[in-house]
């Protein structure tokens, strides 16, 4: 497969301005306050990259790497294969996410994460399908709603691949 088959879906000045807009959100709305990032890995590396230094404010960065399980139930449970390196106890924290499919891993991570008593928890996710919610997570931060079809690019992969695209793009056939 080759990146001729990948179309543009979100150009990279389209996914920069809403980034630009959404890091002034987040600082407006925490006025003084540091703000403490925690990236999903792999799929949010590039678009937190871009988030925090478009927050006009004192920003720390942390990252997590959870696996997901599907079953029959409503919603999903989270393995951590990689924990946080700092407690977000008191802390305003926005968990940063690629995309929010059915909703399922942002749930059980939501949970877990409020367990450990973050001042505030936020989740500011690059895209959303909506067509696809199986579980209602509150999204405070979003950049685009985006149709039922498999993208990648900007972090996002398939097979491993395409996440350097320096846009978010849907592969052709898919
Ligand atoms: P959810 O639990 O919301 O169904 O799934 C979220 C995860 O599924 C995302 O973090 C991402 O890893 C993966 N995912 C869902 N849709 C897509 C997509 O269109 N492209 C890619 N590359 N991953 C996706």
């Amino acid at each position: 497969m080759t990146e001729a088959q990948v179309s543009t879906l979100i150009s990279a000045p389209e996914l920069a301005s809403k980034i630009r807009e959404l890091g002034a959100r987040i600082a407006a709305d925490h006025p003084g306050k540091p703000i403490h990032l925690l990236g999903v890995l792999k799929g949010s590396f590039i678009f937190m990259a871009d988030l925090a230094r478009a927050i006009p404010a004192e920003v720390s960065c942390d990252f997590l790497r959870v696996t997901s399980y599907k079953g029959t139930q409503s919603t999903g449970d989270v393995r951590f294969d990689m924990d946080l390196s700092e407690p977000i106890a008191g802390r305003i924290t926005v968990l940063v996410e690629d995309i929010v499919d059915t909703g399922t891993t942002m749930d059980s991570l939501l949970r877990v994460l409020r367990a450990r008593n973050p001042e505030k928890l936020l989740v500011c996710s690059l895209l959303q399908k909506p067509s696809r919610t199986k579980v209602k997570v509150p999204i405070d931060y979003l950049g685009f709603t985006i149709p039922d079809r498999f993208v990648v690019g900007y972090g996002l992969d398939y097979d491993g691949r395409f996440r350097n695209l320096p846009y978010v793009g849907v592969v052709e056939g898919m």
